[in-house]
């Protein structure tokens, strides 16, 4: 199998597991991560899947593969197993055309600093240039419930 299989290999697994309720895909952008994936199409623009680069690491407990397409797309995928539960977290740069600004985003999955959120909660960011836009929210994976929920100007957010 070449590396290119193995990824779209392991994003079925992923899907087939939640399917079958052993694993919770959290993020929907992280699932339609995967579903593009393994259709081999990029996830951004629809191409077909050509990897220029991946850069895929393993230690312990911690699985993380930096994608980089022939289209010039970038994503960031790192799995941490702890017992029985894994944290994702899922990191993607976008452009809509050449001349355009990069959005980026981030959703991961992590355990909840409040005890109640005995899921644990899933952390998102957009920052999203084109638009001006800064948008954080942080909810409890089990209940869904938004806990922390951030909208305002990029330019307005920088710290
Ligand atoms: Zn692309």
């Amino acid at each position: 199998m070449d590396i290119l299989e193995k990824l779209v290999h392991s994003a079925k697994t992923k899907l087939g597991q939640e399917k079958l309720g052993k694993r919770k895909i959290n993020c929907p952008d992280y699932r339609n991560f995967l579903e593009n994936i393994a259709d081999k199409k990029c996830p951004d623009c629809g191409q077909e899947l050509k990897l220029f680069k991946a850069d895929i690491k393993k230690q312990d407990n911690v699985g993380q593969v930096a994608y980089e397409f022939n289209c010039g797309h970038k994503h960031l995928e790192v799995c941490v197993s702890e017992n029985i539960k894994i944290w994702e977290s899922y990191k993607a740069k976008s452009r809509k055309g050449e001349s355009k600004p990069y959005s980026v985003s981030l959703t991961k999955t992590e355990p909840g600093i409040n005890p109640k959120s005995v899921d644990g909660v899933s952390n998102s960011w957009v920052a999203d240039r084109g638009n001006n836009l800064w948008v954080h929210i942080i909810k409890d994976i089990k209940t869904g419930k938004i806990l922390h929920e951030e909208r305002m100007p990029l330019n307005e957010h920088k710290k």
